[in-house]
C-alpha cells in the first residue's frame, strides 16, 4: 500500500517511509491511497476470529504486502499480547475497556505496534533509531513501554515536572534500559517545542537519526482499527449486529480509526465524538464552521487539544461526501462539573469506576441514547485508561474503590531516574550530546 499527503495526494510514499517520516514535509498526514472494503465473508464472521487473528487480517487488508504474512503475525502477536474485553453494564450500554495494556491506556495498540513495525524496517547495520517524545502523562508511557527493550532503538521521554500522575511518572522514570527520561522546569508546551527544534537542529539530525513517536504516524492509527472489529466481534457473540460507538476525543486519532474501520467494511450506525470543553470538532459539527481555539486545562487532560491535528484525516475519509461526515459523527462536549458527576453516576449505577476521559464517553452515549428509538444498537463507550492513572481527580470515595493492578503496585517499590532541565533548548541539545 501507497500513502499520501492530505496536502498532495499525488505525493505518496512507502509504508516504511510513511512510518519514519511521521509527517510529509507539505505539512499534511499521511494516508492510504486506497482503504479496501475487507471481504463479507471475513465481516460476517467476525465473532469467530480472535484479536489477534481479526489484527493480522485488518493490517494486511490495508498494508497489502509491505510485511510478509510471516513477519506481520509476528509483529502482531508481540505487540497485541493483552485483551481489550466489551463489558456489558445496562441494557445496550456496554464498556470497551482498552486499558489491559502495560500502561494501562488505550496508546498501547498504537505504541506497541509502530514500535515493533520501525524496528521491523530497520535493517541490519542501520543507524540506531533516536525516538524523542514530548508527553502530558500517557503518550510517554505506552512509547516507553512500547519501545523498552526494543532492538536498535533508544527513546527520550520528555515530561513537564509535577504535571503528570505520580503513576504515570513512575511509568514513564523507571524504565532503564534504552529508555530515558527529563523532567523539564516548565508545561507540556515547553517539552513539545524542546522536541519540534531538536527536529530542526543540523547537528542534532546529523549525528542521530531522529523520530517522533506522536499520535500522528500512520503506525500508531492502523492498529487502533483492530479493537473496534473486536468489539463488534463480542457483541455478535451476544447476538447483536447493531452498534454505536462513543470515544473520548483529544487528538482525533481513536475515533478516527473507528471511522478507518467503519471505512473497511465495519458496520458502524453512529460515532458519538465525546469531548471536554475543548469543543472545537463539536461545534464544528454543530455549526459547520472549524475554528480552531487555545487549548483550555481540564481534568481530563489527555484531551486537552484545541486543534485536533488527526481532524486532516477523518474530513480526508470524507471528502467525497462532507455532508455524511455531519450524519456519521455527532458531538458532545462537557464541563469539568459534569464530568465529575458522570463519574459519581457511573460507581453509584454499576459500582464501576472510569477515569475523567472514559466518564465522557459514557456521558455523551447517554445524551445520545435519550433522542433515539430504544434497544436498537448496542451503545459502546470506549474506556481509554485506567482510572488509577488519574487518582486524584476522582471524588476520595470512588478513588477509594479503585483496584490497584499488580503491576501498578510493582512499580510503586521502583525508584525514579530523571534527568532535570530547564526550557533552554541549548541545554537540552547539550544533554544530547553529551549523553550519547
Ligand atoms: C490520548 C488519550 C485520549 C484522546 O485520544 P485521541 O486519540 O487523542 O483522541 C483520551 N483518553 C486518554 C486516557 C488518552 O490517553
Amino acid at each position: 500500500m501507497k500513502f499520501y499527503s492530505t496536502n498532495n495526494t499525488s505525493h505518496q510514499v512507502s509504508f516504511k517511509e510513511a512510518v519514519f517520516n511521521s509527517m510529509p514535509q507539505d505539512r499534511g498526514l499521511y494516508m492510504p491511497v486506497s482503504i479496501p472494503r475487507l471481504d463479507d465473508k471475513f465481516l460476517n464472521n467476525l465473532d469467530s476470529f480472535t484479536l489477534p487473528e481479526i489484527a493480522f487480517y485488518v493490517a494486511k487488508n490495508l498494508l497489502g504486502d509491505d510485511i510478509p504474512d510471516n513477519d506481520l503475525k509476528a509483529i502482531i502477536t508481540d505487540a497485541i499480547n493483552f485483551f481489550a474485553p466489551v463489558v456489558g453494564l445496562e441494557e445496550s450500554v456496554y464498556v470497551l475497556e482498552l486499558w489491559h495494556g502495560p500502561s494501562l491506556a488505550f496508546k498501547d495498540f498504537g505504541a506497541r505496534f509502530m514500535s515493533r513495525v520501525m524496528s521491523y524496517f530497520l535493517k541490519e547495520g542501520e543507524k540506531q533509531l533516536d525516538v524523542l517524545v514530548a508527553t502530558s502523562g500517557d503518550t510517554g508511557g505506552a512509547v516507553a513501554l512500547g519501545f523498552l527493550g526494543v532492538p536498535n532503538t533508544r527513546v527520550t521521554i520528555l515530561y513537564p515536572k509535577g504535571k503528570v500522575s505520580g503513576i504515570q511518572e513512575l511509568q514513564l522514570t523507571t524504565n532503564g534500559q534504552n529508555i530515558r527520561a527529563i523532567e523539564v522546569d516548565g508545561t507540556f508546551d515547553d517539552c513539545q517545542a524542546l522536541v519540534k527544534q531538536a527536529f530542526t537542529d543540523p547537528e542534532l539530525n546529523k549525528k542521530f537519526r531522529l523520530t517522533s513517536a506522536n499520535s500522528i504516524n500512520i503506525a500508531r492509527l492502523i492498529p487502533q482499527t483492530f479493537y473496534y472489529f473486536n468489539a463488534y466481534a463480542q457483541l455478535l457473540k451476544q447476538g447483536k449486529n447493531k452498534v454505536v460507538f462513543s470515544v473520548p476525543s483529544g487528538n482525533f486519532g481513536n475515533i478516527g480509526a473507528g471511522i478507518l474501520a467503519w471505512k473497511m467494511g465495519l458496520p458502524v450506525e453512529q460515532f458519538i465524538a465525546a469531548t471536554n470543553a475543548n469543543d472545537t470538532v463539536p461545534e464544528f459539527l454543530r455549526t459547520g464552521v472549524y475554528q480552531a481555539k487555545p487549548s483550555v486545562q481540564t481534568i481530563s487532560n489527555a484531551m486537552d487539544v484545541g486543534n485536533p491535528s488527526n481532524w486532516v484525516r477523518i474530513a480526508d475519509m470524507f471528502k467525497a461526501d462532507p455532508v455524511e461526515l455531519t450524519k456519521k459523527v455527532v458531538g458532545f462536549s462537557y464541563t469539568d462539573e459534569e464530568t465529575l458527576q458522570a463519574i459519581e453516576k457511573i460507581y453509584s449505577s454499576y459500582n464501576y469506576v472510569v477515569c475523567p476521559h472514559t466518564a465522557i464517553a459514557w456521558q455523551a452515549l447517554k445524551d445520545w441514547q435519550q433522542n433515539q428509538p430504544t434497544g436498537k444498537a448496542a451503545g459502546v463507550f470506549l474506556s481509554t485508561a485506567h482510572p488509577c492513572k488519574f487518582p486524584d481527580v476522582l471524588p476520595d470515595h470512588v478513588s477509594k474503590a479503585i483496584v490497584i493492578p499488580e503491576e501498578v503496585k510493582r512499580l510503586e517499590g521502583k525508584t525514579k531516574h530523571a534527568a532535570s532541565l530547564g526550557i533552554d533548548f541549548e541545554d537540552f541539545k547539550k544533554y544530547l550530546l553529551e549523553n550519547n
